[in-house]
This record gives C-alpha cells, structure tokens and sequence, in this order.
C-alpha cells in the first residue's frame, strides 16, 4: 500500500474516532442536563419558599377568623395587624357560601366594584369559572395560565382556564404573585376572601427568573447539541464506512463492502451471479516489475471492470489478484462473453502485456442467502478454474457436495479420533530378489460409523489443509510405535515400518524431537521405525527440512522420500538431503503409452541412487513383468498389490510371521 493512500487512511481514522466523539458529547449533555436541573431546582425553590411563606399567612387569617368572628373589633385589629406585618394579601373580604359579600377589609374599597383591580366582580368570576367548590377547593391561584388550586393541602395544576378571563396580572412586579383566594373558615356560612399575593421577595423573584431564563437556555441548548451531534454522527458513519469498505490497494472497494451488499435490493426480475476472477501470474508479474506496478495494475483492472458494470452491479478487490464481481445476466453464454470481454479490455488497457484470467462463477439461487457463501463457492469453483486451466467455471452440484463432505469430515474428525475409528492398516513390502517380507507402511483407514470404509483419499487432504493432519500423524505414529513394541515384546522378527509425515509437520521447529518421544515412549529401536516425507515440502522450506532429516537421522531413523518422481522431482533435492530410501512413484509404472521410456528413466533413477547409497522401493507395483523388470534392475523392495494389499493389523501379522 503507498505511503500516500496510508497517510489518507490514518488521517480518516483519526477524525472518526467514534468512541472518542460519543463520550465528549455525553458528557457535555450531562454538564447541560446537571445544569438545567440545578437551575429549575433554584427556580422552583424559590418559588415554593414564597408560597409556603403565603400559606402559612393564609392560615393565620382563617385561625384569627375562627377565633374573633363573634368580636368584630378584635378581629378589625388582628387583621389590621396581620397586614401591618406585610402579610400576603393587601385586601380581606368576607362572603358567604353564595359568595355574596358580608364583611370587607382592607385598604382598598370597595372590593367588589373594583373594575380596575380585576373587571368584575370576583365573586361573580369565582362562580362563573365554577371555581368555588367547597368539597374540593380550599384555594386556587394562577399562575400564567395555569391555574392552582389547594385540595387537601396539595397544590396540583387544574389546566383549561384562560388567565385573562381571571384577571388582568399587568401591573404586577412578579408575574405569578396575585389571586383571589376563597378559604373557608369553621363558622357556618363564612368565607374569607382574600386578595392574596405570593410574597416573592427580590431575591427569591431574581432567583426565580434567573433559574427559569437558564433552564430554558440548557433545554435550547440540549437540543441544539443534540442536532448536531446527529449532524456529525452521520456524517462520520459515512466516513467510517468509507474507510471500512475502502480497498487500500486500488482505491475502489473492498471484501467488506461485497460481503454487505444488500442481495434484497437487487432488482427483482432479473438473475444475478456472483463471479471471482482472479489474475493469474500475479506473483511472476510483481517479481518482474515490482510491487508498485503490480498494485497499479490491479489498481487499472479494478477500473476497467467498473466500466463494464450496468447499475445494481458491483465489482470489490478482495486479495491478491482476487476480484468478486456480482453481475446480472441472462444466460450463462451471455455472462462469459462479459467477462471475457472485460479480460480483453484488461489486456488492451496494458499494451504489450497479455494476462490471463481464471474465474468461478455462482448464480444467486435466492436473495436470502448470505452473501459469505456465495462468494466462497464462487471461490471454489475459481481454484478449480485455477487448477484445470479452464478460464470460467461454474459452481455445479458436484463441488456442492464436496463442499458438504469436507464439512462432515471436520465435523466428524475429532470425535472419529477419541472413538479410534481411524485404523492402521500395513501393506508389506517385499525385497525385489528373495521376496520376501521385509517391511511395511502403515497407510490409515477410517472405519466411520455411518460410512462404513473410507480410503484417505477423501479425507487426508482436507486433514491437510485444516491441519488435522498432525494429529492424526501423531496417532499412527503412536500406534505404530506401539505395536512394534508388543511384537518386540512377543519376540517377533520386527520390520521396519514406515509412517507418512505430512508436510505440514515441517512447521514445527523440533519436528525430531517431537517424533523421537513419541518412539521412546514405547522404547522402541529407532532403526524399525521408518519416516516417509514428501518430496514437495523440500520446496516449502530447504532449510528446516534439511536440519529436521539431518536431526532424525542423528536419532537413528530410517528415512525415505515417497512419491519421487511425482509431480517436481529434483535431482538436487536427492544430492542435498541424507536420505536413506527412495520410493519410485506408482506413476512411473501406471504409463502403458511408453513403457519403454518409463524404464529407462526407472532404471536410471535406480542406478543414480544407488550410486548415493540410497536404497530403492518401488511403488504400485502389480504385475510379474514389473516384478521381473525391477529386480533386473537392482531394485531392493516393492510395494504393491502384487505381492499384497494394504492389511489390518491381524492380517499382517499372519502374514508376517505365520
Ligand atoms: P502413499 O504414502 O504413497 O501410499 C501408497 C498408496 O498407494 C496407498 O494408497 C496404497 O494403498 C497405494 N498402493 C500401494 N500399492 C498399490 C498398487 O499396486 N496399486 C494401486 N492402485 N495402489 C497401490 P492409500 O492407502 O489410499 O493412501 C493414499 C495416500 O494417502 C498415501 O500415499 C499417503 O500419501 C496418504 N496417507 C495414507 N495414510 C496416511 C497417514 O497416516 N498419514 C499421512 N500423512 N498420509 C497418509
Ligand atoms: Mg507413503
Ligand atoms: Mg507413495
């Protein structure tokens, strides 16, 4: 990836630090909300301190009254008095139950014609608004428009009465601080009635108003944050699925961004297929020209395929040279002629240049399936595109099946080793001159429960790719070891039995030690104990190979090179590693177009390893001629059906030693 597209990656991952951006909000939003409360609480406060300061003056008239009504004079002077004191209310009223008037105090008179205080008569407001209701309203007030009313010593809101109609609040200092109240007292027939303001004192008012000005600021300014965090939210969900499906090689899209497509929205009566194409020679072409150029090119192929593509229609760089395009088509010809029109406009868009593509191909069956498996048998149908050279491949029913087995084989694998379903079967292998039984490889066989026999044909290489393999090497080596020790036990004549060891053991950097404890621990001579490598882990990595036969060798093992001649032999591997046995592929004998030929290669190959020391085995062996034909040749052993199958363990013995 270029510096350039790094620099432009970090610098989006650091402006959406997500997690960052949503604790400074919250936290600004509890500084906001933790003020908005403290500040209603002043107001509030504030508001109810005078109220309760009104109530309690409230009450003191209704004692004085219940105390002097039958002294009008004590009463005349009491309530002079209590209003001296600056009480809450300014003027006193008596009234009856039909709220007609029957006493008045007060400085200012006469109450009740009053139009500049109130406009009407407050009786008469009182009855008109149905206010006066004895069972339950012991006061009311308003505020603003809400009007307050004390039932059973509770103030509660009593919603729906229009203040103006009430009274007119304009000349007041604090808005809320006047209303009439109706109290009733304990003489039958007496109300008072008074024109009752709520003390508020500056302070209290200053406080009041400031609390609810910066209450209602916090609220505004909530909102207004809150807006624009969403803002900001959504602006950085974009940003971050920009950098979350953004491929870092070529620019445009990535694995992530494919794997999310929504397969609902596509349209509804069309027919889609997912392709995965891949440029093969990618690595040669990186070698020759560099990393930069490769990337670059990858860069133009994921361009050019984009221009291809009709709406609806996506293409992502996924790895590699791996791209996954979803595309809509009519019928398979159709689609393969796209795609191998876009292949030539890869070639064009490179003068000179001449690449070729392998592709697999999946058709969407239904818009419920999950995008991952789609692009995975897309995937599957590609390496079989890859490795039959075929161009385009489709997912057919058949790779569906594999599919479904490897499955059940990983499935089933762990288990299988716990119950000992995996049996060691030995085929012998005869010494070409006297023959003989002098030797045996142990090959594995899976007894399944439901499947009965299963040949490591079909399981090995998915062992081999999950890495059961080492598991399952361990415990044929185990076994081996510990029949050889009961043989040894019984006093039997031991042969060299050979165990396969998977390449994949070649990771392990004490692959020797490993393998000599599990020997030891059935104390079993090393020299009977043989170890077959395949030919093709010299090309994963020389130099552990070498060390670890080098190691195995030193601890007295036999070792041998299976399969030579299959697939990349190198003469160079037989000159560089120590071996001790050579086994000539089955291969070698299966050619019925030249025999001639195969001999005289067999025949070579036989002399050539003789020459190092090596000892020679040969494989697949099934006919007298072959038989015949090695032993003229100097071969030492033969494995093959000729002289015997692979057998169970019981079966070998009786063979072996009657
Ligand atoms: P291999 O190690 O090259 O084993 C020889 C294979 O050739 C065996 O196949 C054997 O049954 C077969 N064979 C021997 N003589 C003849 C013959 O005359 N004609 C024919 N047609 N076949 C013959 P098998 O047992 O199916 O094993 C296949 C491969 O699976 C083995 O090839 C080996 O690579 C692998 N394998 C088997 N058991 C194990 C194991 O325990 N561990 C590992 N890592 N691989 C194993
Ligand atoms: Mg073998
Ligand atoms: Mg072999």
């Amino acid at each position: 990836m270029s510096s350039k597209k790094n620099n432009k990656v970090e610098r989006i991952i650091k402006r959406n630090n997500v997690g960052k951006n949503i604790r400074s909000f919250i936290s600004g939003m509890l500084v906001l909300v933790v003020g908005g409360v403290t500040f209603l609480f002043m107001a509030l406060s504030a508001f109810y301190t005078g109220i309760i300061n009104s109530d309690r003056d409230m009450k003191k008239i209704v004692a004085i009254t219940n105390e002097n009504w039958e002294n009008q004079a004590a009463l005349d002077k009491q309530i002079a008095s209590l209003m001296a004191e600056n009480a809450s209310f300014t003027q006193v009223l008596y009234v009856d139950d039909d709220l007609e008037p029957i006493l008045m105090y007060g400085e200012r008179k006469p109450v009740f014609s009053d139009e500049e205080a109130f406009g009407k008569n407050p009786a008469e407001v009182l009855r008109e608004n149905g206010m006066f209701r004895e069972e339950v309203v012991t006061s009311f007030g308003l505020i603003e428009d809400t009007i307050f009313a004390e039932i059973k010593g509770l103030f509660e809101s009593i919603n729906g009465y229009e203040s103006k109609t009430l009274f007119d609040w304009s000349d007041t200092d604090v808005k809320m601080d006047v209303k009439w109240i109706v109290y009733k007292t304990d003489i039958e027939n007496v109300n008072v009635c008074v024109y009752y303001k709520y003390t508020l004192n500056k302070l209290q008012a200053a406080q009041y108003n400031f609390g609810r000005f910066a209450f209602m600021l916090l609220v505004i300014l909530c909102f207004i944050l809150l807006f624009l965090f969403n803002l900001l939210m959504v602006r950085r969900r974009r940003l971050t699925n920009k950098i979350v499906y953004t491929d870092s090689v070529t620019g445009g899209k990535n694995r992530e961004y494919f794997l999310d497509i929504p397969l609902k929205k596509l349209k509804r009566n069309a027919q889609y297929a997912v392709a995965q194409i891949r440029f093969e020679k990618y690595r040669n072409y990186c070698t020759a020209y560099g990393l930069k150029q490769g990337e670059k090119l990858l860069e133009t192929i994921y361009y050019c395929t984009k221009e291809h593509l009709h709406w609806k229609e996506k293409v992502a760089h996924l790895e590699k040279a791996d791209f996954a395009i979803l595309l809509e088509y009519k019928d398979r010809q159709q689609l393969e002629k796209r795609l191998k029109n876009m292949a030539a406009d890869f070639n064009k868009a490179k003068q000179g240049q001449h690449f070729t593509f392998s592709v697999g191909i999946n058709p969407i069956l239904s818009r419920k399936d999950d995008m991952a498996d789609i692009l995975t048998a897309a995937g599957i149908a590609l390496s079989k595109a890859g490795k039959q050279n075929a161009g385009i491949v489709w997912f057919n029913d058949a790779m569906k099946e594999e599919q479904i087995w490897e499955r059940r084989v990983e499935d089933d694998m762990e288990k299988a080793l716990i119950n000992h379903e995996f049996q060691v079967y030995l085929q012998p292998k005869y010494s070409t001159k006297k023959e003989e039984l002098a030797a045996a490889e142990a090959l594995v066989r899976w007894i399944h429960p439901e499947f009965d026999f299963i040949s490591p044909g079909k399981f090995i290489p998915i062992f081999e790719t999950n890495g059961f393999i080492l598991k399952l090497d361990d415990y044929m080596l185990r076994e081996i070891s510990r029949l050889q020790a009961q043989w040894l036990k019984e006093g039997k004549k031991l042969v060299p039995i050979s165990v396969n060891v998977s390449r994949a053991h070649f990771s392990m950097d004490d692959l020797a030690e490993h393998i000599c404890s599990i020997v030891d621990e059935y104390k079993v001579p090393h020299e009977y104990i043989e170890l077959e490598l395949t030919e093709s882990a010299f090309f994963d990595d020389k130099e552990t190979l070498l060390s670890t036969v080098k190691k195995l060798k030193s601890y007295g093992f036999r070792i041998s090179m299976d399969d030579f001649g299959a697939g990349y032999s190198s003469l160079n591997s037989l000159k560089e590693l120590p071996l001790d046995i050579i086994k000539l592929d089955a291969e070698f004998f299966r050619s019925i177009d030249d025999v001639d030929r195969a001999n005289a290669i067999v025949g070579d190959t036989i002399a050539l390893a003789k020459k190092l020391g090596m000892e020679i085995v040969a494989e697949g062996i099934e006919t007298r001629d072959q038989v015949d034909f090695l032993a003229g040749q100097d071969c030492d052993l033969i494995q093959g059906f000729y002289f015997a199958k692979p057998l169970p363990v019981a079966e070998f013995t009786k063979r072996a030693w009657g």
